[in-house]
């Protein structure tokens, strides 16, 4: 198969709020058979994120984390597709276990999130948007140290990095996506 480059952004995002805001413009792009897979540790802002794309999306149900659920289906208040959201956390043996969950959905007609879903539900398409989320560290005050001692989140600051795979993606200006 040819190279297709794989186009990819970095976005800064500095709160919660900004968070959700890239998730409505996120929400722009994305169309029915969309995979959509999220990465980045405990409190990254994954579900943040997922919120705001349901907003985007028009979409019934609060976004919460599925993480005791696994998946949760937010089906469109309009004409647009639902949103599958996937926690595969516990989802040990990938893409069956999710067949198996009976979502009552048509997978190819939704638009799916996976938080953590690396190595598990790769096989669902090979056209993929990989989002990673990196929380940034603050620095410098002993305060500070101590906080991220105690793994707890030191700033506000994520780097959000989206990478599209697949023929789907290729020429797909994600650089719009930067506020
Ligand atoms: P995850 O799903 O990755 O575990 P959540 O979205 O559930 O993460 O939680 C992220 C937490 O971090 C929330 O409490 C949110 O308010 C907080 N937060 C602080 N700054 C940001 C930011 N820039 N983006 C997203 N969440 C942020
Ligand atoms: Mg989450």
């Amino acid at each position: 198969a040819p190279h297709i480059p794989a186009p990819s952004v970095r976005i800064t995002v500095n709160s919660p709020e900004q968070m959700g805001e890239l998730g409505l413009r996120l929400a722009k792009i994305l169309r029915a058979g969309d995979l959509v897979m999220l990465n980045g540790e405990l409190g990254a802002g994954k579900t943040t994120l997922t919120r705001g794309l349901g907003a985007g999306l028009g979409v019934r149900g609060a976004v919460t984390s599925p993480t005791f659920v696994i998946a949760r289906v937010h089906p469109s208040l309009g004409d647009g597709p639902p949103l599958v959201h996937v926690d595969a956390y516990r989802l040990g043996g990938g893409l069956d276990e999710m067949e198996d969950l009976d979502l009552d959905v048509s997978l190819p007609e939704s638009v799916i999130v996976v938080e953590w879903g690396e190595g598990k539900v790769e096989e669902l398409t090979d056209d993929r948007l990989h989002v990673v989320i990196h929380r940034e560290e603050g620095l410098g005050s002993p305060l500070l140290e101590r906080s991220r001692e105690l793994g707890e989140a030191t700033s506000d600051v994520r780097t959000v990095t989206l990478t599209g795979l697949g023929a789907r993606w290729a020429g797909v200006d994600l650089e719009s996506l930067a506020a």
